[in-house]
């Protein structure tokens, strides 16, 4: 499973595009092929190529951002979700949690409000779980503001003062006066390190520091056909933030644990079953496991071996349309016997006799088949 694209250029998820620009300087440097002569230097300076080009295209990080790296990735990446699926489900997701948070182009002010980080979490389904849907309640660990001191900080019945050094506006100016003119140079108060107030009695509940780590339980809607990789945002459950800004959101990453007889191949599901050489001569009707429990199935006579046959509808729901399903694909194996009774023997001698007596065709004509294509 790739790495997360902002892990990747170690840069926080709301960083702007000059923070990314710089972070992958500096990555790319360091892993520059000509520079660092290390096992695996190459590939990793590919992994930072390939964060940066999706992280550094605002369209293209908008996309990573809702859907993870099925929204970015062209065509055999690997990840079995399409794009026009996810377009659906987010339109679900958004009725499920009340909306996206406000849009990624916040400017950042030292002294006022900041938005919490975002926070990810990785989730395990069962394959039937990621089919169905459902909900899954996870425990996770985030930022809270500190409800004694209500993120300020300071000790209850004590008020974070303005701070002496900056007079609360969190920068100091010095005029530099040169030959050319003067010049003002703005930086962030070292006494209250740009915050603008001081604390001088800290709230002992948070130290000081306005919020407090959580532990708390999450009741998450799987919506149906969701797949290995698919992303959900959960508004409002990242780090608080700070000064009174809005909390990060929890990404969930859906990891979806494989399934001894079904495999997924988009919204179809597929199954292997064995049959004899004699059913498959004959035909039969038989029972087979669906995701939806037993199903009857019928072998037409004569079938050839790895034939696939169609349940229609009972693969996998669409991701945002769950009505509609994809079907499910049994590819059929015919088994030819290593050891047949006397009895057997003796019956099919005869009929290979006939056969070679000239009457082909019939049910002859298809063991001959199946014999050949052992
Ligand atoms: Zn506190
Ligand atoms: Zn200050």
């Amino acid at each position: 499973m790739a790495r997360d694209y902002y892990e990747i250029l170690n840069v926080p998820r709301n960083a702007d595009q000059e923070e990314i620009k710089r972070a992958y300087r500096r990555l790319a440097r360091k892993y520059h092929p000509d520079v660092n002569k290390e096992e695996g230097a190459k590939e990793k300076l590919q992994e930072i190529n390939n964060a940066y080009e999706v992280l550094s295209d605002p369209e293209k990080r908008a996309r990573y951002d809702r859907f993870g790296e099925a929204g970015v990735s062209g065509a055999g990446a690997g990840v079995g979700v399409n794009f026009e699926d996810l377009g659906g489900f987010a339109d679900i997701f958004e009725s499920f949690f009340g909306g996206f948070a406000t849009g990624t182009s916040q400017t950042r002010r030292r002294s006022g409000p900041t938005r919490g980080d975002d926070l990810r979490f990785d989730l395990k389904l069962e394959f039937r779980e990621a089919i169905f849907g459902g909900e899954k309640q996870i425990r996770i660990t985030h930022l809270e503001t500190c409800t004694t001191c209500g993120g300020t900080g300071a000790k209850p019945g004590t008020r974070p003062r303005t701070c002496p050094t900056c007079g609360g506006s969190g920068q100091i100016r010095r005029a530099t006066r040169t030959p050319f003119g003067s010049f003002t140079q703005v930086s962030t108060c070292p006494t209250c390190g740009g915050t603008g107030q001081v604390i001088e009695e800290k709230c002992e509940t948070c130290n000081g520091a306005g919020m407090t780590q959580v532990s708390k339980k999450l009741k998450i809607t799987i919506p149906p056909g969701v797949d290995n990789g698919t992303r959900l945002r959960v508004s409002g459950e990242g780090d608080a933030g700070q000064r009174g800004g809005p909390p990060g959101d929890l990404y969930v990453y859906l990891f979806v644990q494989p399934d001894p007889h079904f495999t997924r191949e988009g919204i179809n599901i597929i199954s292997e079953i064995k049959i004899s050489y004699l059913q498959a001569i004959l035909g039969d009707k038989i029972t087979i496991d669906t995701v939806d429990g037993k199903k009857p199935l019928t072998i037409p006579a004569g079938i050839q071996p790895d034939t696939v046959l169609t349940l229609e509808g009972l693969g996998v729901p669409k991701l945002g349309n769950p009505v509609a399903r994809g079907d499910h694909l049994v590819r059929v194996k015919v088994e030819i016997p290593t050891k047949i009774s006397q009895e057997e023997r003796e019956v099919l001698e005869k009929l290979l006799e006939r056969q070679k007596g000239g009457n082909k065709g019939g049910i002859e004509g298809f063991l001959g088949s199946i014999f050949h294509n052992k």
